[in-house]
């Protein structure tokens, strides 16, 4: 037995909806490849990752969201729920498969979490190609952004008028400005070993320095084989306080089943006021994908 999800992100109804699924479902596929093959929930999730960072209308590697200053800032994380081994890179510029690079330092082992420059020059002391930080910008992330810095100028004490003009230049977005798109998937293999990785941008407009919940283990990312794993998308600075992922596994351990798992991470992220999503898979391969956002893009396969 087998099973794998993937998300495309939470958020709002976006014009570039049916791209999104359809890089979904290609993730699918190309992770489900490596289930059936027998290979592992790990190299599962890695694939099905790297494949949705391709895809410019979601909100990883290329197509990211921008911060304030117009610049691409990345994070991603991939947990080993055997042995819970983890890697994690948030504030990353120059690669293309920021996921990639998380795995890089699951692998090594020596340390869980880096940041900056510094996973850049890990990365490409492993053979990982840098690239130049413009090239992972869409010209309807760039389009997204210029919009929004004219709505900031055009506004200076006029709040009012913000609101407007980011709302007409929402509706021209594509895909979505509030950052919607961040992608993650998780699986469960045929050794019934669990896997979780999340890759994202973040948030459109954020500080420079921001990191979100994907890469912070046990927020947007977790997984350990006597529960689960865990991929969460949505405002990030709630998921972090509510720690989601945390929540969610432990329910699972408790012996309940993913649905109501997903269902009171949510009722925790409520609580402290976030909206999002979040999949899950637990030790027995059973399934389950919710949200609280209007929508999130997913798909799933089990067998
Ligand atoms: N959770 C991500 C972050 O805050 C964004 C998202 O999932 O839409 O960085």
């Amino acid at each position: 037995m087998h099973a794998l999800v993937v998300h495309g992100g939470a958020g709002i109804a976006s014009g570039a909806a049916k791209a999104q699924q359809r890089a979904c479902a290609l993730a699918l596929e190309c992770g489900w490849k490596i289930l059936a093959g027998g290979g592992s929930a790990l190299d599962s999730v890695v694939a099905a990752v790297e494949l949705m960072e391709d895809e410019p209308t979601l909100n990883a590697g290329y197509g990211s969201c921008l911060t304030e200053d117009g610049t691409v800032e990345l994070d991603a994380a991939v947990m080993d729920g055997c042995e819970r081994r983890a890697g994690a890179v948030a504030l990353v510029r120059r690669l293309r498969h920021p996921v990639r690079a998380a795995r890089l330092l699951l692998e090594e082992g020596r340390h869980v979490f880096l940041a900056g420059e510094a996973v850049e020059t890990f990365a490409a002391a492993r053979g990982m190609p840098l690239v130049d930080s413009a090239t992972l910008v869409t010209p309807a992330r760039r389009d997204a952004w210029a919009a929004r810095q004219r709505a900031a100028d055009a506004s200076v004490g006029e709040a009012a008028s913000i609101d407007a003009t980011l709302s007409e230049a929402a509706d021209e977005r594509d895909p979505g400005e509030d950052g919607a798109g961040t992608v993650g998937a998780v699986a469960f293999d045929v050794g019934c070993h669990v896997a979780a990785a999340t890759s994202t941008g973040g948030i459109s407009g954020k500080r420079a320095g921001r990191i979100g919940d994907s890469p912070i283990i046990g927020a947007g990312t977790l997984a350990d084989d006597r529960a689960g794993a865990v991929s969460a998308t949505g405002d990030g600075e709630a998921i972090i306080r509510a720690t989601v992922a945390s929540v969610a596994l432990e329910i699972l351990r408790s012996g309940v089943g993913p649905e109501r798992a997903a269902e009171v991470a949510l009722a925790e992220l409520t609580r402290v006021g976030g909206t999002g999503g979040l999949i899950v898979v637990d030790r027995f391969g059973r399934v389950a994908a919710a949200h609280t956002t209007p929508r999130m893009t997913w798909a799933s396969r089990c067998a």
